[in-house]
Parts: C-alpha cells; structure tokens; sequence
C-alpha cells in the first residue's frame, strides 16, 4: 500500500487542478447549466486512461430540455476477469451560489490548504479524490478482478430523476453490473455514512373567497383559515416531533428528532406596481412543507398525523376548505453496518488514518435512495472529504489534506472489495 499512498501523495497538484476545472464549470442546478460540459470533462480524462465512456442523458425528465440536457457520464475500467464491482457515484451539480460570497464562487481559489469555491465541498471535491484514488490504482498496474466505475450524475440537488434515479431504472445501479456504490458526499474523512432519514414534501393550500379590504366581513380570508392550521400544528404536532427519536446515528444530534420545516408560504393578492398591495381579502393562501421522517416511522402515519388535523378543522372551523399535495416522498434508508463496504471502508479509515471511524445518518436524503429502492442494491454508503455544515454555504471550501487523506481510504477499500490482498 505504501506505493500507492506515496503515489496519492504525489498527485496532490493534479488533484488541486482537477478539482479546480471541475468548479470553474458552474453547474448550477436549478436549472442544470453546464451539465454536458462537465460530463465530458470528466469523461475524456477517464477516456485517455482506459476506461470505456458512456453518456446518458436522461430525455424528458425533469428539467430535461435542449437548453438544459440531463447528460449523466458513467465510466468502466475492467479487471483482467470477472469479479465484483465498485462503483463511486459522484453528483456533478452545484447550488446557486447566494449571497456573502468574499471571493468568486467559481474561480476555485487556493488559499491555506484549502480550495474555495461552489461545489468544493459538496461535492467536485469528492467527485475529484475519487478520480485520483482510482488513477493511482491503474498506474501502479495492481491486477485486480472484477470492475471499478466512476459516475458524474446530475440533479442531486432537485431530486436525482434526471441522474441516479434515471440510470438506476436502466440496471447501471444494480446486480450484476454493480456490487459496491461509494456516493463521495462531503460526511468527512473518518464518517462512513449509512443512509438517511425519510423526506416528504407537500403543499398545503386553503381556500377563501375575495372581497374588498375594507369590508372583510364580506370575504372569508384564506390566510386566517392558513393561521388556524399552523396555531393547531404549533400546540399539537411540534411537540409530538420533538418527542419522536431514532435509534439511526442520524447527525447533527438535532436531528435524531422528527422535524418539520415550514418553508415557504404565499397568500393573497400580489403586491403590485411598486409594491403597492391590491385592498383584498385573500382567496388562497399556500405553504410548503418538509418534513423529515425517521426508520421507525411509517410514512402513512406521517401524512395522517397532518391530515387528521387539517380534518379536525374542517370539522370545527366554519367554512375550511383545503387541498394537500404531494411533491416528493422518500422512505429512509440505512445500510447494515456490518454490510462488507462498511466494515471494509471502516477498517480503511482506521488502519490509514489512524482515528476511529463513526457510522453516521445523514439529515438530508442524497442519491443512496434510488440505489437502495430502484437499483435494489443494499452496499452502498456515503464517504467523502469536506464538512458538510459548509455545504450551500458561501465561501464553501475543501481541506487539501483531507481529499488526500480520503483518496487513499478510497483506493485501499477499493482494492480490499475487489480481492486484493496487498
Ligand atoms: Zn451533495
């Protein structure tokens, strides 16, 4: 191993210049910019190394356009026979950059041992580790069996249909083509990420019925019939949250608890000609939410626990009208911890970077939910560089020394998967 790792070593500029081309293409999703030219990026470097290159772009999806093509790059290098296969999965899009930034997002500036940028931690950074750890491998000529692939998907951000959740409906996430899936998210060098809570997304709209300002009594406000429904939400269903708690290892500890984000809400008239409100009572009003679910709960049980309450005010509230919908719905997900890619990515961690390693949940979903429920496939963890408290944020940065650190974790697991005893 020792080569290898002196060998990651000493791409340490290469891997500082990968990372850095990969953030100067800002794949900004929504809408999906830049996507095709990232792919190839990606793809002709692993092309010029042997590997066999296959574009996907996933047609009518969502967002799908000729403007914005979903163009996923998935790259295979064969052993010399058959044998099992690892495959790093690696989200080549990147959020807006915001506001606060101190630099330009997409210059990847290097400075103390960090490369800044959108997308360094979350996840270029990664994506860039991966690329390296498996180029060390095949320049050191280690004969192995079996098959490494690396993917650059699209639209983790939105969801994954145009990307994973798209090419695992074609078989390139499941038994035989693949057997081990490393998704390089930025959980940090010594955490092994097992999976992630449970998500459902929905719209809530209540009904009124417009009249002048001045005569409300006229009217029937739907923002007062939204305000009945989050006072019952606040003194009936946050308290129950709070009390729910998981056995996951679900990181940071807040989120052991079920939680419920009420992130967005829009009623009445919109203001216009310079801001100026229209006098109307308003007929509608709607709210977004998202709510995080744990293993133990049951999504149904979920749902019911806001519909029960949207019914209990129909029943009591005079003239409540609603309509729920559903915008997305994942169940959680959590690998065995004692499944071979975590027990070997463990051992990694602990014989290389000499810390003990810690099996995390994520909060968030990422793309380990279509390889578990489309693509069948139970190996698969989360394991990159990066913090992922720096994600979305601005001023986003990678630790050099991490992506080194996780590139060897990355080439010694890989080897062990594959049967190589080195
Ligand atoms: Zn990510």
């Amino acid at each position: 191993m020792n080569s290898l790792f002196n060998r990651i070593e000493s791409k340490r500029e290469e891997l500082i210049s990968f990372t850095k081309e990969l953030v100067r293409i800002p794949t900004v999703n929504p809408p999906g910019e830049n996507y095709t030219e990232c792919a190839e990026l990606i793809g002709q470097r692993l092309k010029k190394r042997g590997f066999a290159v296959h574009y996907e772009r996933a047609n009518n999806s969502p967002g799908d356009s000729d403007i914005y093509p979903r163009n996923n790059v998935i790259a295979r290098f064969e052993g010399h026979s058959s044998g099992p296969c690892v495959h790093f999965n690696n989200h080549i899009d990147v959020v807006v950059p915001g506001k606060g930034w101190t630099m330009d997002p997409f210059e990847g500036i290097v400075s103390d041992g960090k490369i800044f940028g959108r997308g360094t931690c979350d996840m270029k950074g990664g994506l860039a580790a991966s690329v390296i750890a498996i180029e060390a491998i095949l320049e050191e000529k280690i004969d192995f069996y079996g098959a490494i692939e690396i993917s650059g998907t699209v639209d983790e951000e939105t969801g994954g249909y145009g990307g994973v959740a798209f090419l695992a409906e074609k078989g390139f996430f499941s038994k035989p083509r693949v057997d081990h899936v490393i998704i390089p998210e930025p959980l940090n060098v010594d955490r092994v990420c097992l999976g992630h809570r449970g998500v459902w997304w929905s719209e809530l709209e209540t009904f009124g019925r417009i009249a002048h300002g001045s005569m409300p009594f006229l009217g029937d406000s739907a923002i007062r019939h939204m305000a009945a429904f989050l006072e019952l939400i606040e003194q009936k269903l946050f308290p129950v949250l709070e009390q729910k708690k998981t056995n996951m290892p679900v990181v940071p500890v807040g989120a052991k608890k079920s939680t419920l984000n009420l992130q967005s809400i829009h009623g009445g008239e919109e203001e216009s000609f310079d801001g100026m409100p229209s006098p109307c009572v308003p007929d509608s009003c709607r709210i977004i939410m998202d709510r995080r679910f744990l293993i133990e709960e049951n999504i149904n049980e979920v749902k019911a626990e806001i519909i029960d309450l949207l019914e209990e005010l129909s029943n009591t509230r005079p003239n409540f009208n609603y309509q729920i919908r559903d915008i997305m719905e994942f169940l959680p997900t959590m690998t065995d911890k004692n499944s071979k890619v975590v027990k070997i990515f463990s051992d990694s961690i602990k014989d290389i970077l000499q810390k003990t390693p810690k099996h995390v949940i994520s909060p968030g979903t990422y793309d380990q939910k279509h390889i578990s429920r489309i693509g069948n496939l139970k190996e698969c963890i989360a394991y990159g560089p990066g913090i992922l408290d720096l994600a979305h944020q601005p001023d986003e940065y990678i630790v050099i020394d991490d992506m080194i650190s996780s590139a060897k974790v990355m080439a010694a697991s890989t080897l062990k998967l594959l049967g190589v005893n080195s």
